[in-house]
């Protein structure tokens, strides 16, 4: 069963004679996915052939080669699963609402269903698709355990104010998911021709795709597996240590969609891990990821520092003037080039394996802040260099953190200190209490140079 609440009509269309068109754009996967469920079902009830899109546009948000590789060879997998299950795929390039339009004209749909995502690209795209239409488009929330809507209607303040409300839900929305079922009869679509496209993208390649961590559904679910054998166990315990490798590894699946939130959650809770860990890892999972989308659900301006509350922008506003020990330029911080081997450890992490570790990403941020010109220049390239090195990056979770750690989102104010203000300070002694600083700066710097 899907429940209603995952459910929003984006426009004021009814439902017409006419294909149903599945277009996929942030859950890129075929298991566990209430949107592709919900087509199916439409398809279905109104005996109608179902198809899925997916639109490329020629540059998202910057987004380069290493990014485009993990999610084009994960969507190579879900055409194959597809195929499987007789349902065809098409990928269009182009700008998404003008090619979904002319597809859905081409086709002479009957209705358009979508996933959900809180980010203003892709709420745009949704709003003007949904004008041109004459035919119903749906949004399917896919991505959160609670959808987004219903988990709370307004921005939350902090974890403990979105933690009651989640849980009190999680009851009715954390549930096994249907079997997606064949179609008897092919609709036929051509191949994609997956190296045309790859030759054709305009992506920056100087960002080279990463291969410790293979795209797609399957390794999605093989490194689901091995977290749940090996290393959930010890969660609690270890996951603030940089050098333990405890985590998951699974925010690049979960960020293209190619691993469901909810599944992750349900195999977690079945686990017979101690309770310690199992509530640390779904806390992570599902308090503050889903609290993430809350924030960029109902905060527009969740990608700059304006977005933060005001106690947080008064406190820095305040303290703009202060003395700076060291100031580094974009470029700088992106060579790794500043005075601390333990920041240079972080940010060669984050370039050469697409990945920062957790508790490193905090310090990481914060340091930004801390050596840069101003708090909003700390914000502008805490948020470029994520979004360009991070496999993760362009994802609530990345805006969110980043407010989080430089503007004070969900969380409070601290005693007040040069720079910082009243922001929560962080520094590399607190690491070294924590972990092996030197194990962990000496994994990096045997990295040889990166070519920027
Ligand atoms: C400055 C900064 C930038 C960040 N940028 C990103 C980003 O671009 N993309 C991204 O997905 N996460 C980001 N995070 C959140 C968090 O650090 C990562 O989700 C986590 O490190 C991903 O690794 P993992 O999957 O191995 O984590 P695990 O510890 O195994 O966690 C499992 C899942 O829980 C969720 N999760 C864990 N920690 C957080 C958190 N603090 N907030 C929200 N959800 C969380 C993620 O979906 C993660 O995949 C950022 C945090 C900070 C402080």
């Amino acid at each position: 069963m899907i429940d209603p609440r995952r459910i929003t009509l984006l426009n004021n269309c009814r439902d017409r004679s006419g294909p149903v068109i599945y277009w996929m754009s942030r859950d890129q996967r075929v298991r566990h996915n209430w949107a592709l469920l919900f087509a199916r079902k439409k398809g279905e009830l109104l005996q109608q052939p179902l198809m899925v899109v997916f639109t490329l546009a020629p540059s998202f948000l910057n987004a380069p080669l290493r990014h485009y590789d993990f999610m084009l060879k994960g969507l190579q997998e879900v055409e194959g699963a597809l195929r499987r299950l007789n349902i065809p795929f098409y990928l269009l390039q182009g700008e998404p609402e003008i090619e979904l339009s002319r597809f859905a004209r081409k086709m002479k749909a009957g209705v358009v269903v979508t996933d959900f995502s809180p980010l203003k690209i892709s709420r745009k795209w949704k709003t003007t698709l949904g004008a041109q239409l004459t035919l119903p488009l749906y949004e399917v929330d896919a991505h959160n355990i609670v959808p987004c809507r219903i988990a709370s209607g307004k921005q939350e303040y902090a974890a403990r104010t979105f933690r009651p409300k989640i849980k009190s839900l999680l009851g009715e929305f954390l549930t096994g998911f249907p079997q997606l079922e064949p179609l008897d009869a092919t609709t036929e679509s051509l191949p994609v021709d997956w190296n045309g496209i790859r030759s054709s993208l305009k992506a920056d390649h100087q960002v080279a795709p990463v291969d410790w961590l293979k795209p797609g559904e399957e390794a999605a679910a093989h490194c689901l597996e091995s977290f749940l054998k090996n290393r959930l166990s010890t969660y609690a315990e270890r996951r603030n240590d940089p050098n333990s490798g405890v985590l998951s590894n699974l925010s690049p699946y979960l960020h293209f969609g190619q691993i469901s939130a909810q599944f992750i959650a349900l195999q977690a809770s079945e686990s017979s891990v101690p309770d310690e860990s199992r509530s640390a890892f779904l806390e992570e999972l599902i308090v503050r990821r889903e609290l993430s989308d809350n924030y960029c659900f109902y905060n527009d301006r969740y990608d700059s520092l304006d977005g933060c509350p005001t106690w947080a922008k008064e406190s820095l506003i305040k303290h703009a003037a202060d003395h700076r020990d060291y100031i580094y330029s974009q470029k700088e911080f992106e060579e790794g080039a500043t005075h601390e081997r333990l920041w240079n450890s972080a940010q060669l992490e984050l370039v050469t394996t697409g990945k920062i570790h957790g508790y490193m990403r905090m310090y990481w941020a914060k340091k930004i802040l801390e050596w840069s010109e101003s708090a909003e220049q700390a914000f502008e390239t805490a948020i470029a260099l994520n979004d360009r090195y991070a496999l993760d990056g362009r994802d609530p979770n990345g805006y969110t953190g980043i407010a989080w750690s430089i503007g004070g989102v969900h969380d409070r104010p601290w005693f007040e200190r040069p720079v910082y203000g009243k922001i929560r300070y962080m520094n590399a002694s607190g690491c070294a209490r924590k972990f092996d600083v030197n194990r962990y700066i000496a994994r990096f710097e045997e990295i040889p140079d990166f070519e920027f």
